[in-house]
This record gives structure tokens, C-alpha cells and sequence, in this order.
């Protein structure tokens, strides 16, 4: 499952850069409003549809300068811990906040609950060791449980239904807890799945089948069922129709609240990575650019996931007359973005524009080998430019010792 596969030909819109990118300064990232608003509309549409509850899953797209986009269309946002927490917090006032973390801690637990509405166990344990305060202070709680159902093949670090996988509940370990500590039932207000990665909605269908076999004696006693991040909602194509059967059967089934925490959907190719050829090389039969880009670094997805980001202007390798690896400056052999084909060689100075760049990027990117991290700016509708942050030489340090001037 290559992520190229789902995203739509970002070489057809013809390879010219717009003139409002061509100035500032690389490497940056890009976010579109026009798109985020697209994206968010659509989102919105299907809670209004279908009474379900949309998150924003921050862990993949957290520029909060760009949530006031967003909150017309949502009802919160999610957090992986506490600072995640406390940005949803702040930055989405009045929006509910929902945490799942795999593992609690005693010495932050206190301070979660107050930015939290919905805290998520991943275990029984945890349940117990926290869930009585979650209640008294007012909150809910809820379980992360396991269906034990694969929809996806070969991401296996994508994969918590994978065999000994330490996210979330069987209902093996369900019961053998409960036979134990059979307060624990009372303790719970909502069940939580979270098993899928860009995926369409028959995967979720799947899934749903195997959670009602396994928890729907469960679900049937909570308030809500959340499920989870991983609807590639905005992705085209996408069956919409099938999600919102799925919403509708849930909430007719088990009388619950539904909530969806998709964090990529919001943000799916609404973000662009700027880029410009720092060097060009010619080692035997292939041809190198050096950009001041990292995938490393900036894209750090590209190596983790992995996937090839599309590249305006430019095709699959072959396809053109020139084909041309991309790399980034970094000591590291694979920083390599990938191999791709242009009508014409790439020269020093060329600006180089990737899509689909504002998830998981800006979130996720690193200082390794003394990087610069890329501006981040906003491309208003009208198309006016915004600077929300730049970095420098403080940033990289700060991350290593006391900032001694
Ligand atoms: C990662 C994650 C999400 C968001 O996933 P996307 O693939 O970005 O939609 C939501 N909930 C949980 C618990 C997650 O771990």
C-alpha cells in the first residue's frame, strides 16, 4: 500500500510555481486555507448529516493559528498527553477535549483532567489506577479496546490489531480484569477503536462487525463509542455514503454518542513544502539533486511511512525525459525523497514544490544534524501570504542544553 496510490496527480495542475510562493524564503511549509476550509466543510457536513461528533486529532495537524478554520466544523479536539491537551485547550476554547495516551503518568494526571473532558485508557490497569478521579472530577472515561481485526496490510507499524500488539483491550484481557476487579464496568462511560490508517470506509465496516461481535454487550451500557483517527475522509473517492451508514448503524445499534477522531482528513493535501536545488550530481547512470529540503528532517513521513510526497511539475520516474533522485543535504545516504521524471533537467536555484505536506510534517519535524526548520507561513484565500512562526539558530540549540547567550 503505496500512499502515492491515494493521493490525486499533483503533476496535472501544470508545474508553475504561483508567484505568491516564488519570493519567500526555503525550505518552508505552505498551508492553504482555501483547502483546510474545504476539507473542514466536508467534515462538517457529515456530523450535520448524521448527528456523529468530529476531533481534530492534533497529533497530525496542530497549527493553531489555523484552528479558527476548523472550529465551525468540530466538537474538540484530540490530544496524545498533556501538552497536546493543554493546546486544545487554549487554542480551541470552549471545544471539548479528548485525550488517548497508552500510558498515563501519576506526576501529570492531575493537571490532564483539568483541560480533559474524555480520558481513554489503553488497559484495564490504567482504568483502575486512574479511572475513580476521572469521575469524581466530573470527566468521562473511556476504553481503548483491541477488536483483534486487521484491515491493513503492509504498514505493520500501523497495525494495533497486529498479533501482541500493546494498543488497547482484547476482550481476553477484558474479562480476565474484570473477573478480578469487577468495579472496573462502572468505571467506563465510553469505548474507543482506533484501527485504521488512510483507509476507506469498507475497512471500517469490517471492523465495525468484528467490535460488535467481540464488545457489543459493552457498548451497548457506555454513552458514547469513539472511533477513532485513520477515515481518509477527504481523500477523492473516499465512500462517504458507507461512513455515514456505519454512524448511523452505530448510534441505532448501541444508543450511543458518536464521536470520529481523524487527525490527516482535516488536512489532506492542503499544505505545500517549498524547496530549492542547492546542487546536481551525476553518479554513473543516475542523476542527483541536492535540495535544501530534508525528508529526514522535514518530511520525516517519507522515511517513516513510507511514502513519495507528489512534486508539481514533475511525474513518476520514466515518464519524462529526465529522471532525477531528490535528496536532502543531511550526512544521512537514504535522506532521499525520491526518484522523479521532469521534461527538463533540474538547475541550481530551481524552486522545487511538494504537496500534500501540512500533515505530519510541521508536527514532526527535527533538528537532526543542526537543520533549520522550515518557516511555516499561511497562504490566505486571496492568496495574500502570512508568516505564523520562523526558527533559527536558538531553536536548534534550545532542544539540546541551557540556552547560555
Ligand atoms: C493517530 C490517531 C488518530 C488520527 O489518525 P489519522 O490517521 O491522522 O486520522 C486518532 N486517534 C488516535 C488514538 C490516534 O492514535
Amino acid at each position: 500500500m503505496e500512499r502515492t496510490d491515494t493521493r490525486p496527480p499533483f503533476a496535472a495542475s501544470g508545474g508553475i510555481i504561483p508567484p505568491e510562493l516564488r519570493k519567500i524564503k526555503t525550505p518552508c511549509y505552505v498551508l492553504d486555507e482555501a483547502a483546510l476550509i474545504k476539507n473542514a466543510e466536508l467534515m462538517g457536513n457529515i456530523a450535520k448529516r448524521t448527528g456523529c461528533k468530529m476531533l481534530l486529532a492534533q497529533k497530525a495537524f496542530s497549527n493553531y493559528d489555523c484552528y479558527l478554520l476548523l472550529e465551525p466544523y468540530l466538537t474538540g479536539t484530540e490530544a496524545s498527553g498533556l501538552y497536546e491537551a493543554r493546546l486544545g485547550a487554549q487554542e480551541m476554547p470552549g471545544k471539548e477535549v479528548h485525550v488517548f495516551c497508552a500510558g498515563y503518568r501519576e506526576d501529570e494526571f492531575e493537571e490532564l483532567l483539568s483541560f480533559a473532558d474524555h480520558i481513554v485508557f489503553n488497559s484495564p490497569s490504567q482504568l483502575l489506577r486512574f479511572g475513580k478521579r476521572v469521575k469524581e472530577a466530573g470527566k468521562s472515561a473511556g476504553l481503548r479496546i483491541n477488536p483483534e481485526c486487521s484491515t491493513q496490510e503492509g504498514h505493520a507499524i500501523y497495525d494495533p490489531c497486529a498479533p501482541g500488539s500493546r494498543m488497547g483491550t482484547t476482550r481476553a484481557q477484558w474479562e480476565t480484569a474484570v473477573r478480578k476487579h469487577p468495579e472496573l464496568i462502572g468505571l467506563l462511560d465510553g469505548i474507543h477503536i482506533h484501527t485504521l490508517c488512510e483507509q476507506d470506509s469498507s475497512d471500517l465496516e469490517t471492523t465495525l462487525t468484528a467490535v460488535k461481535t467481540k464488545f457489543g454487550d459493552l457498548i451497548s451500557q457506555m454513552k458514547w463509542l469513539n472511533l477513532g483517527g485513520g477515515h481518509h475522509i477527504t481523500r477523492p473517492g473516499y465512500d462517504i455514503a458507507r461512513l455515514e451508514k456505519c454512524i448511523r448503524a452505530a448510534k441505532e445499534e448501541w444508543k450511543v454518542d458518536v464521536y470520529l477522531e481523524p487527525g490527516e482528513a482535516w488536512a489532506l493535501n492542503a499544505g505545500f513544502f517549498l524547496t530549492t536545488v542547492l546542487d546536481v550530481l551525476q553518479n554513473g547512470d543516475t542523476r542527483l539533486a541536492i535540495l535544501d529540503g530534508s525528508a529526514a528532517c522535514h518530511m520525516p513521513d517519507v522515511l517513516e511511512m513510507p511514502y513519495r510526497p507528489p512534486l508539481l511539475g514533475a511525474d513518476e520516474p520514466g515518464e519524462n525525459a529526465v529522471t532525477i533522485r531528490l535528496g536532502g543535504p543531511t550526512c544521512l545516504s537514504g535522506d532521499i525523497i525520491g526518484d522523479y521524471s521532469f521534461s527538463e533537467p533540474l538547475k541550481y536555484g530551481d524552486i522545487l514544490m511538494f504537496g500534500d505536506m501540512a500533515i505530519y510534517t510541521t508536527c514532526k519535524n527535527n533538528t537532526f544534524n543542526g537543520m533549520p526548520l522550515p518557516d511555516i507561513w499561511l497562504r490566505h484565500g486571496d492568496k495574500t501570504m502570512e508568516r505564523l512562526t520562523d526558527f533559527g539558530y536558538e531553536d536548534f540549540k534550545g532542544r539540546l542544553g541551557r540556552c547560555r547567550k
